[in-house]
């Protein structure tokens, strides 16, 4: 007697059933996986990862471009590449008109009326582990972040389990990608290159990282960096040398040890931002041989890093996931750039803030030296001098116009003229030249063009701060920096282009060279975490790079009672 079709089916299925085991939940909320790490290397053009690669050995790069989901092709959407608002970007999904910050420090005439605010300092906190006798400073916190991170999120929907940590030389780099409900945010005194934090986060330093500052490590880092011991400025001296990017990366192994990161029962996040990619970086620029060894340097501590990873989080690599990115790129420094035939200039920022100041003088108050526009500026936003332009009884609106319809003409004025007539057989050295320049009142009016530029733009507006017009010069033109050398704070492609490369269990490797950005970062984490993205995020899922869930799988747990010998160690050192 045969079986009935329709019988044979149905027990077919019954049998899938039962043999199938349940699935466990692979989100934040049983520990899939243990540990996030959000990588940036500020200042790492992705360029970087190609022109490089064959310098590249064993487990550093080469473990997440070969083992991970390689995005090539991956660009900020936004106008003010800089690192604070970069790091916030990357935490919270959304850009500075999401965010809010739309630089490292700009002017807030209601807190300080001497100096610009940098983007974390907070008056109302006090720093805490910075050596006897150092010089009194602001505390520090993310108070100018309008935004929810993914950090916060993880936080929120496991009811402050999940722990949120972010390590830098940098403050800003260490507070921003982390976001407002971190447990701790640490970055180095820049004098001493001792790590400290803020009464925002707690009263005093926990005992691994007091031991850490206490130990012989920045002793080590002086000497690898053949500074002079008694150097006043560690963060300049050590951190434009690789010695510091091993002392960042120890420092980061102390707290994931110390405070027993990826052994929770949810997943625990940690933002590491590398500092000395981009403290070198403005001093020789991206085609220098010194950059090139920083960047092997990188590589080969990661390949350290990671290795330490695999040993010390339960599970090893395969319970962790890692995206490497960067805060923005970098331009070439404007001489090389000049060499080759561009018009890369640099331009005099002073001078163009006395010939707006001279200018505006003549519009509202002919023969006086009113300072209308404020010392101290750095491009793309120029801030206006609120209270004077108000004294004068002139408001917003009239303020930038006026400010705005000057900039052609001060530009004009920094051109190198040739007293020369006839034609030229050489190339003319370039000159400055303006780009576009857009009011703060356009701006958050989005009265801007319906093109992708012009989002770019949309993007870049920030409520932080007073008065502004945003003036963006030709590309490869810059501010004049300091000792040569070159910056990051344009529209275009080269501040705009950064590595994207995710590792870990759900991604499925291989190379992706279509068009994603870095708000794609918290969107994609939040979707596999199963939390909510952020509060302002406007990333996009990278659902082309997910393995289906059914291939997604995480180390066994290890059977209770039996601990991993370093395991039960580490465990131990746990202080909080
Ligand atoms: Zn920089």
């Amino acid at each position: 007697m045969s079986i009935p079709k329709r019988v044979l089916v149905s027990l077919m299925i019954w049998a899938l059933v039962l043999c199938s085991t349940p699935r466990a939940n692979a989100g934040a909320y049983d520990g899939h996986p243990k540990l996030v790490i959000i990588l940036v290397l500020d200042q790492f053009r992705a360029d970087y990862l190609e022109r490089y690669k064959s310098d590249f050995k064993a487990r550093g790069f080469n473990l997440l471009m070969e083992h991970g989901a390689y995005f090539t092709d991956c660009y900020f959407g936004y106008a003010n590449t800089e690192t604070a608002p970069g790091h916030s970007t990357i935490g919270t999904g959304a850009y500075t008109d999401g965010h809010g910050i739309g630089s490292n420090e700009w002017w807030d005439l209601a807190r300080n009326k001497e100096r610009p605010v940098t983007s974390v300092e907070d008056e109302r906190y006090a720093l805490v582990g910075l050596p006897a006798g150092a010089k009194t400073a602001p505390g520090s916190s993310p108070r100018n972040l309008l935004a929810s991170t993914i950090g916060d999120e993880l936080r929120l929907d496991t009811v402050g389990v999940s722990r949120v940590y972010g390590v830098s030389l940098k403050d800003r780099a260490a507070i921003l990608p982390a976001g407002a409900t971190a447990n701790g945010a640490f970055w180095i005194d820049p004098a001493t290159g001792r790590f400290i934090t803020s009464t925002y986060y707690m009263p005093e330093l926990p005992d691994w990282a007091q031991a850490f500052d206490d130990g012989p490590r920045a002793a080590q880092a002086l000497t690898e960096a053949q500074a002079p011991t008694d150097t006043k400025n560690f963060y300049r001296v050590v951190g434009a040398t690789p010695a510091a990017v091993s002392y960042e990366l120890d420092f980061a192994k102390a707290l994931i040890t110390g405070t027993g990161l990826g052994k929770n029962p949810t997943t625990d996040l940690l933002t590491l931002s590398i500092s000395s990619t981009d403290i070198l970086g403005h001093k020789v620029g991206p085609d220098a041989e010194a950059q090139r060894e920083m960047v092997d340097t990188v590589d080969a501590d990661l390949d350290g890093f990671f290795a330490w990873l695999d040993k010390n989080v339960e599970g090893g690599l395969g319970n962790v996931w890692i995206v490497l990115t960067a805060d923005h790129g970098i331009a070439p420094v404007p001489a090389n750039a000049a060499k080759l035939g561009l018009d890369a200039a640099t331009i005099d920022l002073n001078k163009l803030v006395d010939n707006l100041n001279f200018a505006v003088n003549q519009k509202f108050s002919p023969g006086e030296k009113i300072q209308y526009l404020l010392p101290r500026q750095s491009l793309p936003y120029l801030e206006l001098n609120e209270a004077e332009f108000e004294r004068a009884g002139i408001n917003e609106q009239e303020a930038e116009q006026a400010v705005q319809d000057f900039v052609p003409q001060a530009f004009a004025s920094l051109t190198v003229h040739s007293d020369d007539k006839g034609p030229v057989t050489a190339k003319l050295p370039p000159s400055p030249e303006l780009y576009r320049t857009y009011t703060r009142q356009q701006m958050a009016a989005g009265q801007l063009p319906n093109t992708p530029f012009g989002e770019l733009i949309a993007h870049s507006y920030t409520s932080n701060g007073g008065w502004y017009v945003m003036v963006i010069p030709r590309a490869f033109q810059m501010a004049a920096f300091a000792g040569g050398g070159t910056n990051h704070f344009t529209p275009y492609s080269y501040d705009r282009h950064v590595p994207l490369v995710f590792y870990g269990a759900p991604f499925a490797p291989g190379t992706y060279r279509g068009l994603v950005q870095p708000v794609d970062i918290a969107a994609t984490f939040a979707s596999l975490l199963g939390v909510n993205q952020p509060s302002a995020s406007i990333g996009h899922v990278l659902t082309q790079a997910l393995k289906p869930p059914s291939a997604v799988v995480y180390p066994k747990p290890a059977p209770a009672g039996h601990p991993h010998p370093s395991r039960r160690r580490a465990a131990s050192e746990t202080k909080q």
